[in-house]
């Protein structure tokens, strides 16, 4: 149920709001809206419960939320969320790019990405230091190395730090360096981790698993949500079908369709989403004219000798023209990067 208080509810009135829901054995979830105060009552709705949350001091009106998710829903808060983490801003008119390798290889690889990615307009820095990889041979990351080296980047240039945890007892530690928590595809459906992520106090990217519904991917947000943290980005990173021309299919209808159902942002991963290089600088524009809220791309100083997804990575040279192109389509429609 959502509780929508009157523009004049007193904080006293929101507070009573919210020992009411807990009392009936429900979750209270506030939120601050521009317009009004909304409280959501998660949990078994039960006959009568409407009416009874109706009768509260303040109260202007109380609504089921008919989406199986509820906090990740429009139906609860129709503004979109903003997320920020350091100098990356995700939502709104803002379009993030978060650039730079699969896998942090060595000091000079990373630094010398990070300088070219900003150069060319990223906003975040992107890099595997735990890599979940297909085969337990290939390179697994350089681990609690590879976050240091990104710390260090982010030192060097100021670019927020984007990379991913992979198992529930790496939180803490990846959170001890990161900015963003990236959740990957082959975790989505991961709820411990999750919940762990959740609770870390970061900014969350969770990226839809290959084989996942978008009602499963919001559903999994739905996880990081409720376990506290609100800054959640949703990524489309393309997904399994007979299709094999590409290394993932890449359905851009989910970025609207996502900005229908969700206040959450949406960031496309064109990378993954193609797995070649030469299709990467179309399927980034062809995301932000879809709406995409922000791009993550992979970009590596020498990508034919990278350790992980050369093969879908773009040099120095053609992320600036990838750059070049997605701004010109931005400012056609209407956002900034
Ligand atoms: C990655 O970002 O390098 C990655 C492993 O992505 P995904 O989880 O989408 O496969
Ligand atoms: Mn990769």
């Amino acid at each position: 149920m959502i509780v929508v208080m009157k523009r004049d509810a007193t904080p006293e009135q929101i507070e009573h709001m919210v020992q009411r829901v807990t009392s009936l054995g429900l979750k209270p979830h506030v939120l601050n809206g521009v317009e009004r105060t909304v409280v959501a009552a998660i949990g078994a709705e039960r006959d009568g419960l409407k009416e009874s949350l109706e009768t509260g001091p303040g109260v202007a009106e109380v609504m089921p939320i008919l989406a199986p998710y509820k906090i990740a829903s429009r139906e609860m808060k129709s503004e979109p969320t903003i997320v920020k983490a350091g100098s990356l801003k995700v939502g709104g008119v803002r379009v993030g790019v978060i650039a730079g390798p699969c896998s942090v290889e060595s000091e000079e690889q990373l630094l010398s990405a990070a300088v070219a990615c900003k150069a060319a307009g990223a906003t975040a820095l992107r890099g595997g230091a735990f890599k979940p990889r297909t085969s337990p041979y290939s390179f697994q990351g350089l681990k609690e190395e590879g976050l240091k080296l990104l710390a260090a980047a982010r030192d060097a240039t100021g670019l927020a730090i984007v990379t991913e945890v992979l198992a529930t007892e790496d939180v803490a530690l990846v959170a001890r360096y990161a900015d963003v928590l990236q959740i990957g595809a082959r975790n989505m459906q991961n709820y411990r981790l999750l919940e762990a992520v959740g609770k870390a106090g970061r900014p969350v990217l969770l990226k839809r698993g290959p084989c996942a519904t978008m009602e499963e991917l919001l559903l999994a947000a739905e996880y990081v949500l409720d376990a506290g943290e609100p800054n959640v980005m949703l990524c489309e990173r393309g997904i399994r079908t007979f299709e094999s021309h590409t290394r993932f299919t890449l359905p851009l209808a989910s970025v609207a369709y996502l900005h229908a159902k969700t206040h959450l942002p949406v960031v496309v991963d064109p990378s993954h989403g193609t797995g070649h290089t030469y299709l990467v600088k179309q399927m980034a524009a062809a995301s932000i004219a879809a709406g995409a809220d922000g791009l993550i791309l992979e970009v590596h100083p020498d990508p034919e000798n990278a350790h992980s997804d050369g093969y879908q990575s773009l040099n120095f040279k053609q992320f600036e023209e990838t750059m070049i192109v997605c701004r010109k389509v931005a400012e056609a429609v209407g956002r900034q990067l």
